[in-house]
């Protein structure tokens, strides 16, 4: 293997390479040149002032997050052998899902955890979706798809940014590009027994909350013959599950329109319209009008937007899930469920309790915890990573 361009990281980040975090900050590198002038995508290794060898990754010379790692074997070269068997690995450990059902949806390829960072894959029935976060992996592209398409053939690759990402790392927001042929405006797929519309090249995330499939399905098993209240429930998620799981009647509600109007149409083609009632709302804003009207429900599910998108957002984040939940505890009747939710990686799951507390006791209720979750088995954790254990999910009985 010839010389790589390398890069020196200060002595006090030493120790979080060898942890083997795949993010190294421009801030944590030793001032000067060393990475000036390299491409963005372009292999390098990482040493430490002593001139030992750490690790090797690609670097991004215009992003913040200057090198994403992905080896700590020095004889490990990231050519496309590498990313063919990262991905062949990542697809492999989801394989006693049985999540392959012509129709069915899951993730394939999940970033950090499957140690591809900056690559997210996946599959709605016949097309995959391909969600980029790393600039360092446009040149490596067809290596990436190349695997991708021998696994599954696929009758089209939806290749896309997340917006504010893109930003990031140093790019406008390239629109979505298609491999093959183009999704319909409304695919229709198949989970947990129910029919979704997805629209895969505007939707939220890649199409559907994938990660939220085995929590929704844990909520219902406690919701039949419930008067269910569904916050931020985007194409009716958690709502139409506990429909289906026999819930007397659910109000689902998103601040997105358009949100609204797949829910409506995913509650027809599943014939549980007649349970289901949907309004567009801000949540902080609907639950004390519930409040003011004095409306009770026997479970209120709380699954809000990422609060918090840095460290230094995440007080402020805090502040937001606790005022939610308290607002929420104010119309849920007593012995009700309370299933609550927080996307965001940078707040842990201590600070998700902790914020609990302060919300059963502003409340005034005793939170009983029946479950502990996470995000579905499609979406593991690397342990050297905690930003992969984002989801969190609590299922309690509000006292
Ligand atoms: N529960 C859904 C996923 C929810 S994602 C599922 O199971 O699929 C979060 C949702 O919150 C998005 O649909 C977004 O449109 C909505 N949202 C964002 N801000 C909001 C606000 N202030 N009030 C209500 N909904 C909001």
């Amino acid at each position: 293997m010839n010389a790589l361009p390398r890069v020196t990281i200060r002595r006090e980040r030493v120790a979080v390479v060898q942890a083997r975090h795949p993010w190294l900050r421009a801030r944590s590198l030793v001032d000067g040149p060393s990475d000036g002038g390299l491409a963005c995508g372009q292999v390098v290794d990482v040493f430490d002032e002593r001139e030992r060898w750490l690790a090797r990754g690609l670097i991004n010379p215009h992003s913040e997050l200057r090198v994403r790692l992905y080896s700590w074997r020095r004889d490990q070269e990231l050519d496309a052998t590498f990313w063919r068997d990262r991905i062949d690995q990542a697809i492999a450990r989801r394989r006693p899902l049985g999540l392959n059902g012509p129709q069915s949806c899951s993730r394939l390829v999940f970033s950090e955890a499957d140690r591809l960072s900056g690559l997210i894959v996946d599959r709605y029935g016949p097309y995959l979706v391909v969600q980029l976060s790393a600039a360092a992996l446009v040149p490596r592209l067809d290596e990436l798809i190349g695997p991708l398409h021998s696994h599954f053939r696929p009758d089209g690759i939806v290749i896309c940014w997340d917006e504010r990402t893109a930003e990031l790392e140093g790019l406008a927001p390239p629109p979505a590009e298609v491999r093959g042929e183009a999704p319909p405006d409304e695919l229709i797929v198949e989970d947990s027994g129910l029919q979704w519309g997805v629209d895969l090249m505007s939707g939220q995330k890649t199409g559907l909350y994938l990660d939220q499939r085995e929590n929704r399905l844990a909520a219902a098993k406690y919701l039949s013959g419930a008067k269910v209240l569904d916050v931020c429930s985007y194409v009716g998620g958690f709502a139409l599950t506990a429909a289906a799981a026999g819930a007397q009647s659910v109000l689902g509600v998103d601040s997105s329109a358009k949100a609204l109007v797949g829910a409506a149409a995913n509650a027809i083609r599943n014939g549980l319209h007649s349970q289901c009632t949907w309004e567009q709302a801000d949540c902080f804003e609907l639950l004390d009008g519930l409040r003011v009207e004095s409306q009770m429900f026997d479970a209120v599910i709380l699954d809000p937007p990422r609060f918090a998108g840095s460290r230094a957002t995440v007080e402020t984040a805090l502040r937001a899930y606790e005022r939610l939940n308290v607002a929420a505890l104010r119309v849920l009747r007593p012995g009700g469920l309370l299933v609550t939710c927080s996307c965001s990686g940078r707040v842990t799951r201590s600070d998700f309790l902790n914020m609990l507390v302060a919300a059963a006791r502003r409340g005034e209720r005793d939170l009983i915890v029946l479950q502990h979750r996470g995000a579905a088995l499609d979406h593991p954790t690397l342990l050297s990573c905690p930003e992969t254990d984002y989801l969190k999910c609590l299922i309690a009985e509000a006292a």
